[in-house]
């Protein structure tokens, strides 16, 4: 350590909220270059390193590897249309001749290209391929250190298969690696049905850690398994429609100055009241009036119905409209659009797009705006009195909400992506033209597969689920050392001089070890430096040397034991390669 390119932080950065992220760069183990861009230094490196192998370990079971490059022309990703639908997400910049070029934010467009060129037959499939190769995105809110950085370590492969039998055994393959990759890293998951935007395509997993610092959020049903990411669950939400027929023909009436649920729903108890129970929130359709800016910069309106009980959920319609964003209209959005009503918006107002929340049933009667001043209908039928554009998932989904497979109550957590799988389908074969001969010597268009894991991002999940309030505390498969052998007290030259042969003779044995030999420090700050760097095994040579003994603490459990000097590398050696 005397030697060791490194330095600890007393406090707390102020640049970092998250625990791993606090640790990492307290204990030297990164530092910010920039916004969302950072440095390893070596023992976060290691760290990086170990996790790295593990994931290549189990990829070259399945796929071969390769390398692509990170800076690369426009034109392919200009045939996917991606150029354009990635929006500010792509670094983008210009070669000395003016090209357009672009740092990799993944690489569907190059793969692709790439067995084009190397492959014509059908006899060179199945084929599987991967890379670690850094990834750059423009990330709109960076965060938590390298968690979700702007420069990032991504494993990603893909897959390339002939038919649709081809592809499912590829992507099992993948979910399997990727399910040993993580119990070997020793993370938790759940594998979640995932929102395939983006991409497109059919069958889409994520792999997200539970952890209350994660972005995404997903819902469990503890009844049946369900499991979701919360912007691909199609929750059914309270609302069952009741029978058409036994619903009157919906009626326009007064509700004069109510231009919000709250009021509708008062005004309507005290002029048009129910009689079987009072009118609730969640008897009225709430129509949103949205302008979506496309990646083309073109806007257009749009109303989306929810329950009125419910509130807007953000990252639920975004992902529901990306590549597309959308923001409320503006007073100057409803000057343009006269014949909107603000406060009485109805469905299908005015050929406006119209979509209807998922949760909304068709055969279910409304109380929503008459698209008319201070006026109200009630009854509205869906199927029967309108019909919507389209579906969406907007509305806000809640605890104990029921399981769109068995109507249990759904739990929601949040979670950090791990990794994610696709199965692509032909879109990006079919648009940069690979197609293969046949047996019969016709061409196929390839149908391929496309996963990815956060190399970089697994640094921080590991430091997040493995530490305490003194430090790290990390598992021994990713450890930058698997010991940290210390001196406490006043070091005489006897007690350091066993510290520094107990560290050769493991080296020597094949343990990598962190030995503090930094002069002048007090032993509080040497065991304080220990549990914040968090190696598993910490070995304390103190008074006890004198003695012939050593103590030993494990980092996890604080559980110490006494072992002789003479037998000291023996011992650890045995129990570091027990529990590794
Ligand atoms: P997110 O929803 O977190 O932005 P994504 O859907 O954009 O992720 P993919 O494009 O599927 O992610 O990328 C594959 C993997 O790369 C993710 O599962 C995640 O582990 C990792 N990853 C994605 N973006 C970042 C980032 N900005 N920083 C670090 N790792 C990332
Ligand atoms: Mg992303």
């Amino acid at each position: 350590m005397s030697s060791l390119f490194f330095s600890t932080l007393r406090e707390d950065p102020v640049e970092a909220e998250v625990p791993s992220h606090i640790l990492l760069l307290r204990g030297g183990y990164i530092r910010r270059c920039a916004p969302g861009i950072y440095s390893f230094l070596p023992l976060g490196w290691r760290v990086h390193a170990k996790i790295e192998a593990i994931v290549r370990e189990e990829m070259d079971l399945i796929a071969q590897e390769i390398h692509l490059p990170a800076l690369l022309p426009r034109e392919p990703y200009e045939l996917s249309n991606r150029w354009t639908e990635y929006g500010d997400e792509i670094f983008r910049l210009k070669d000395r001749k003016g090209n357009d070029m672009l740092l990799g934010p993944t690489h569907e467009e190059i793969f692709t290209l790439l067995v084009k060129d190397v492959c014509s037959s059908y006899r060179q499939f199945p084929l599987s391929l991967y890379q670690i190769q850094w990834k750059y995105r423009d990330e709109a809110r960076p965060r938590a250190g390298v968690l979700r950085g702007r420069e990032f370590l991504m494993k990603d492969s893909y897959s390339f298969d002939l038919d649709d039998e081809g592809l499912a055994a590829s992507y099992a393959a993948h979910r399997a690696a990727y399910m040993r990759i993580f119990d070997r890293l020793g993370l938790d998951y759940v594998a979640v049905h995932a929102h395939s935007g983006a991409m497109g395509g059919s069958a889409s997993e994520e792999f997200l850690c539970p952890s209350e610092v994660g972005e995404d959020r997903f819902v469990t049903c503890p009844k049946c398994g369900y499991a979701s990411n919360l912007e691909a669950a199609e929750v059914p939400g309270s609302t069952t429609g009741a029978p058409m027929v036994e619903v009157p023909p919906a009626q326009v009436v007064d509700t004069p100055g109510a231009g919000t649920i709250d009021s509708v729903v008062a005004c309507l108890e005290t002029h048009h009241p129910r009689g079987d129970r009072p009118w609730r929130a969640g008897d009225t359709l709430k129509n949103l009036a949205l302008m979506v800016r496309s990646p083309s910069g073109d806007e257009t309106p749009l109303i989306v119905g929810i329950p009125g009980d419910r509130e807007l959920d953000q990252r639920r319609l975004e992902a529901h409209l990306y590549p597309a964003t959308f923001r409320p209209m503006s007073d100057e959005d409803f000057s343009a659009h006269p014949e909107l009503v603000k406060g009485y918006i109805g469905p299908r107002a005015a050929g406006i797009r119209y979509l209807l929340d998922a949760m909304v049933q068709p055969g279910s009667s409304w109380v929503t705006g008459a698209n008319q001043p201070d006026r109200h209908v009630v009854g509205l039928v869906v199927g029967r009195d309108f019909e919507p554009d389209g579906s969406v998932l907007a509305a806000d989904v809640r605890e104990g909400d029921p399981c769109p497979r068995c109507r249990g109550e759904l739990r929601m957590q949040r979670g950090i992506e791990l990794g994610h799988i696709f199965a692509l389908g032909r879109k990006f074969a079919a648009a940069l033209g690979l197609a293969v001969l046949d047996q019969e010597g016709k061409p196929v268009t390839v149908t391929m597969g496309s996963y990815g894991i956060g190399i970089s991002r697994i640094v921080a999940v590991l430091a997040e689920k493995n530490h305490d309030d003194a430090g790290l505390v990390w598992p021994r498969r990713v450890a930058p050392a698997d010991l940290h052998v210390l001196v406490a007290g006043r070091s005489d030259g006897a007690t350091s001089e066993a510290a520094q042969r107990l560290a050769a003779e493991c080296s020597a044995r094949g343990l990598t070890v962190l030995l503090d030999d930094r002069p002048g420090l007090s032993a509080g700050e040497r065991f304080g430096d220990a549990d914040l760097l968090g190696m598993p095994t910490i070995v304390v040579c103190g008074r006890g040397v004198a003695r012939g003994l050593v103590e030993t603490k494990d980092r996890a459990t604080g559980e110490r034991s006494e072992i002789a000097l003479d037998e000291a590398a023996g011992r650890l050696e045995s129990l570091v390669s027990q529990r590794r």
